[in-house]
């Protein structure tokens, strides 16, 4: 076969096994069926000295990963926080590498680099965020993290006189991160990246709304006052969806000479839904900001945002010049502002995905996963043996399951917890994981896909009911 009509075959199988993929989705186990050992057996070929025909290639891959892939592109999955893909989104990246642009530079790829401008417009628009900030598109909220946090770095030791891109870390003044038990861990791994170290990192106590308090906070600003800070409060936590108060919170650090940085990975999204906005109150305040697309934006994987009010920091944390490379003048080169060099340019599946909901639709997607989470953990919590421990604020929750044997233990409700979570999710019906919160097992129920419709959620629903009957039947061995 020519070279050209080989692709063209090859692309179209792709295209078919995608779709015979996302019909599938409703009625497939949304779990992975496939063991461990199997997919090693399946996929650890030897690697051939001569190559196979690309359609070949293509069509045994998507057979040997049979059963053995989530079903989070459909609506039935809970899991962690993980979205789908919206149908232009997922089509827009398809496009994105087929036209392989490096999106490091506007010259090696224009459309890339102005699509990437209008995605930061936008985004600060239906985020709430200052029309001001710098940004960057990274590969999610983790490194939306680190680039935040390096900014935040510059800054405050360039407050206490260092120059931390000239003279590294070492004697350098000593940073501190102050920020409550909330804190994602990807904070934590962005701390050992950026060099200011966990034992420099100060998780300071939530209260019983997971809200860290102005008190607390003040306290902690108060003891080595003179250390350069940055406060890294949540909008929204993996738990319970909690927002830390911003107003009180971010006006204390900043009167303490502080860089607030927010992790929205979640909650930023809420400023698209008037009624939520309340939430968000004062966020606008902070000095910079680390959410996802791959999320609720429903993008497909890689896709995370950061943003920061000073330009001048998130610049001088990021920049990059070489004599080899060229530099715009009045364009966008994304690489002045992100970790990477050579990068994807995942700004054209952001902007099918901003284009294709529009702020109505984007509010009603918002709007829609908060309500099934809601239905999901109240009407789960509702079932015998089972209690909502923490109702959603917005697209996430969780559910207790107990032992009811008398003088069953916390340690007895934890493992039922686990297990009546797992005999959910092997129905196949829909797939939960789990946490360990204030000390005990729950079951996290995450809502993030365009997908859910009310119909998943009655599934959902009775998937559980159906587990907790026959376990009462049989009793608790
Ligand atoms: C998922 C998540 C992160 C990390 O985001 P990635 O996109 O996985 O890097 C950070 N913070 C919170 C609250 C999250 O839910």
């Amino acid at each position: 076969m020519p070279l050209d009509s080989r692709q063209h075959a090859t692309l179209e199988r792709a295209a078919e096994l995608a779709l015979s993929f996302l019909g599938s989705l409703d009625d497939a186990p949304v779990c992975a069926t496939a063991s461990l050992a199997e997919l090693r057996q399946r996929f650890s070929r030897p690697l051939p000295d001569g190559g196979v025909d690309p359609v070949t290639v293509i069509d045994e891959l998507a057979r040997d990963a049979a059963g053995g892939l989530l079903g989070n592109a459909g609506g039935r999955f809970y899991g962690w926080v993980i979205g789908a893909g919206l149908p232009a989104a997922l089509a827009a990246d398809w496009l994105t590498a087929t036209w392989d642009q490096n999106a490091g530079l506007y010259a090696c790829g224009p459309a890339a680099a102005v699509v990437e401008e209008v995605c930061g417009t936008w985004l600060k628009d239906v985020l709430g965020l200052p029309p001001s900030a710098t940004f960057a598109l990274v590969t999610g909220c983790q490194m939306a993290h680190v680039t935040c946090l390096a900014a935040a770095r510059h800054a405050v030791l360039a407050r206490a006189g260092w120059d931390v891109n000239r003279d590294g870390l070492a004697g350098a003044p000593s940073v501190r991160i102050l920020t409550s038990s909330e804190v994602h861990g990807t904070t934590t791994r962005a701390a050992k990246l950026l060099g200011i170290g966990t034992a420099n990192m100060f998780v300071l106590p939530s209260d019983s709304a997971s809200q860290l308090t102005p008190d607390i906070l003040r306290d902690a600003l108060g003891r080595e006052s003179g250390r350069p800070t940055i406060v890294v409060l949540q909008a929204g936590d993996v738990n319970c969806g909690a927002f830390d108060p911003f107003p009180e919170l971010i006006a204390l650090a900043h009167e303490a000479n502080a860089w607030v940085h927010i992790d929205g990975a979640m909650g930023l999204w809420c400023n698209a839904v008037p009624e939520l906005r309340r939430l968000l109150a004062g966020a606008e305040h902070a000095d910079s900001w680390a959410t996802d697309g791959h999320k609720w934006l429903n993008v497909p994987y890689d896709c995370g945002y950061a943003f920061v009010a000073h330009a001048e920091h998130h610049r001088a944390a990021m920049e990059h010049r070489a004599s080899y490379l060229s530099h715009a003048a009045d364009a966008r080169d994304q690489l002045d502002w992100t970790p990477d060099h050579s990068r994807r340019a995942r700004g054209f599946a952001t902007y099918a995905a901003l284009r294709e909901l529009g702020r109505t639709g984007l509010c009603d997607l918002v709007a829609r996963c908060c309500r099934h989470a809601r239905d999901i953990v109240t009407r789960i919590g509702d079932l015998p043996d089972a209690r909502a421990v923490c109702l959603p604020v917005i697209n996430q929750g969780l559910v207790r399951f107990y032992d009811a044997r008398p003088g069953a233990t916390e340690e007895d409700h934890d493992k039922r917890t686990d297990k009546v979570m797992a005999g959910i999710n092997a129905t196949g019906e829909a797939f939960f994981t789990g946490t360990t919160w204030k000390g005990k097992r729950c079951m996290r129920v995450s809502v993030s896909s365009w997908r859910t419709t009310a119909d998943d959620v009655d599934r959902a629903v009775a998937a559980a009911e159906q587990v907790l009957s026959v376990a009462a039947n049989v009793g608790h061995e």
